[in-house]
Formats: C-alpha cells, structure tokens, sequence
C-alpha cells in the first residue's frame, strides 16, 4: 500500500458494534470482565485502550514498523527509550539536538549515571572514536533542530551494526512522509507527534514505532509501568490529523521550497538553512534518503544584534511567533532565547546556533502571502 492509502485506511476499520466508519473515543477507564481474568482484551485503559491501540497501529503502518506505542508527549516516549538504560551507560547523541531532549539527557538522566556525548555526526565516522563497551544507544535527529543538518541514517546504522548498539532516530521534523529510518536498518523511531503527524496544534503527544520484538516488549512494559499514556480524545484527534499527513506535508514542502529560493536572493539574509538547497552542506546526503525536503527552513541575518532578530520576528504578521512546529499555520521563532534557551550559549555557538537565528515552521497558507509577509518582516 502507498502512503497516502496508508495514511487514510492503515490501523483502522469500521467499529464492530455499529459500524461507525471513525474508530469511536473509547472514554472510559475500565471494561467489564465476564469472569475474573475473562475479558475482552480491554481491562484497564493505561495499558490498554482501543482508540489508542488503532492510532498505535496506524503510526507504526506509516513508520513500517511492527509495533507502535503513543505517549503522553514526545519526551515522554523519549524518556521511555532511555529508561531502557542502566548506570554506567553510554549513549552517542547528534549535538544540535531538541532542547528538551538535551535537557532530559543532561539534566535528568545523568543523575542516574548514564553518560551522553553530543557530537557533530556530520561525518559519521565520528561516532567511532567515542563507542566503547559501555555504548548502549546511538541517538539521532535529522533534519536537527534548528541547524537542519541530515544525517547519514544508513552510515550511523552500519555502525552501531557493527558495534551491537542499539539505534533512536527522532523523526520528528522528516515524517515518514520524507523518510523511514527503520527501512535504512535503525531500530527505534521517535515522534513529538504534537508537530506534523498532529499537524493542527492541538495536541501534545509522542510515540515509539520498531520492528524489534524484544525492545518493544521492554518499551510497552514501561509505557504500562510509568504510565505515561495519552488519553483517547487526543488519540482520536491524531487518528484525524493524519488522514491528512501527505496532502499537508506536500503542502509544507512546496511553501518550503519557495521561501528557501525567496530567502537566499534576500540581501539581509546571511545564510538560509533547507536541505533542499544546492547550497546546504548535507544536500547530497539530503537527497539519497529524503523523499522531499521538508517544512522547516532556519536563517541568519547579516548582523550580530539579537535585537535585529526580534524586530523582525515582531514584524511578522501572518507567521505568529510561538513555540513548536508541524502545525496548518506558519510560526516563527528564536532558538536561541526559546526551544534552545537551556542550552548554554557557548554550546550553541560550538554548534553554529547564532543569536540572529531565526526558525520557520512554514504552515499551509498560499505561498505568495507568506513572502509578502517575510518581505514586510525583513524590510
Ligand atoms: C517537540 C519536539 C520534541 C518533544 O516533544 P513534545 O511532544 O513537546 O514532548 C522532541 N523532538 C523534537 C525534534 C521536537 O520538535
């Protein structure tokens, strides 16, 4: 099945008791058992529950994967994943990571003895030189955020292959409209499924996709244990949202294109971050693993002013200056003093995060408001 009949049909099918063609909101925190331990494979809903086990299904469709689970939030799946780890742990990370995974890791996960090393995996030979015996997990974001780098997924599965290392992709920004890492040999898949799978912001969510039998196992285990499920009307909201993820994402990415050319001809511009470009650094690499470039564009400006970002983030009047991403309408935003404020400064220049940074999320509108927007904003 191709991906937009996976999007629209995967995991879902009419409700067995009245045939209603959307999978109903199961509202409930407990199901009816005839005898003790007779049930019908519904006895409580934090392990259990049929809105959520059809949205699971149709993630991990989308994902090629086996298995899916959904979480109450995108750090709640990633703080799953790390919990598969004991003290004295290693894990390799990129290191333009998203901020609050950078701070789950650093200021939570390291209290706990587990060890993280931010590199640049531009050159994923890199990674070698930090593996040793304690390396338990390689843990990836590309595109990354803001800097939009791509990584070599098949290199970094290769790797940790060769090295017995398990591997996390956060396929937050790509979708697997763009790519599915599980196909390239990694063998987790992370989701803030709040961004694009959501797609109307209107939801905080996170989920797991594998094909590994075994790390599922231990990943539904903890999402049962800790509890950190989301709640059925959120479930049933995705179910919606991702009907149409391939009309949104073709959407995103042709606007995306567009504003990439629009901005790099601009004078004020200092340096336009797309993967789509001829001039990003990893756009060959881009092109051997994406199937579109994505809706995410980041750029600088010719100043070293903060207050010259700001003006122009106050300026805008379409694209609204808020956290997140992924969502129908057009957001901006300032890395350095929002989603990457808890990493400090001097990380974020090592990493090539100026304070003139500016993100764009770049939503569903008609393409030629948007630029009059930017032209107006920019000056
Ligand atoms: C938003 C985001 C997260 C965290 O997800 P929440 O749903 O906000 O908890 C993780 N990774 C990336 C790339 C994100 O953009």
């Amino acid at each position: 099945m191709k991906f937009g009949t996976k999007a629209i049909h995967a995991g879902v099918s009419p409700d067995p008791t009245t045939g209603a063609i959307m999978t109903p909101i199961y509202q409930t925190s407990t199901f009816v058992q005839s005898s003790p331990g007779k049930h019908k494979g519904y006895e409580y809903a934090r392990t259990h529950n049929p809105t959520r086990d059809a949205l699971q299904a149709s993630l991990a469709a989308l994902e090629n994967a086996q298995f899916g689970l959904c979480f109450a939030s995108g750090l709640a799946a990633t703080d799953t994943i790390a919990k598969l780890l004991r003290p004295g742990d290693e894990v390799i990370c990129t290191n333009d990571l998203y901020g609050g995974t950078y701070r789950l890791f650093t200021k939570v996960f390291q209290n706990y003895g587990i060890k993280f090393h931010f590199i640049s995996m531009d050159d994923v030979n890199t990674i070698k030189q930090y593996i040793n015996a304690n390396t338990k997990l390689i843990w990836v974001e590309t595109p990354t955020n803001p800097l939009l780098n791509i990584i070599d997924i098949k290199g970094i599965a290769t790797i940790a292959k060769a090295n017995n290392i398990l591997t996390c992709i956060d396929n937050t920004f790509a979708t697997p409209y763009i790519q599915t890492p599980l196909d390239f040999g990694i063998d987790i898949v992370v989701h803030s499924v709040t961004k694009y799978l959501s797609g109307h912001s209107d939801v905080v969510m996170g989920a797991i996709l594998t094909n590994n039998k075994e790390v599922h196992d231990k990943l539904m285990f903890l999402q049962n244990a800790c509890g950190a499920v989301p709640g059925p009307q959120d479930c049933f909201l995705v179910l919606r949202g991702i009907k149409t993820l391939h009309l949104r994402m073709e959407r995103h990415c042709f606007n995306a294109a567009k504003i990439a050319h629009y901005l790099e001809a601009h004078p004020k511009v200092e340096k336009v971050y797309w993967p789509g470009l001829t001039s990003h650094k990893n756009h060959e690499v881009a092109k051997s693993q994406m199937n579109a470039f994505g809706g995410m564009i980041s750029f600088t400006l010719h100043s070293e002013k903060i207050e010259d970002a700001f003006k122009v983030l106050e300026n805008f009047k379409l694209f609204c200056l808020a956290e997140s991403l992924g969502g129908v309408e057009s957001l901006c935003g300032h890395p350095a003093s929002m989603t990457h404020a808890s990493i400090p400064r001097e990380e974020r220049l090592k990493a090539g995060l100026k304070d003139t940074l500016i993100r764009l999320s770049v939503g569903v509108e008609d393409v030629e408001d948007l630029i009059d927007d930017l032209a107006q904003a920019i000056g």
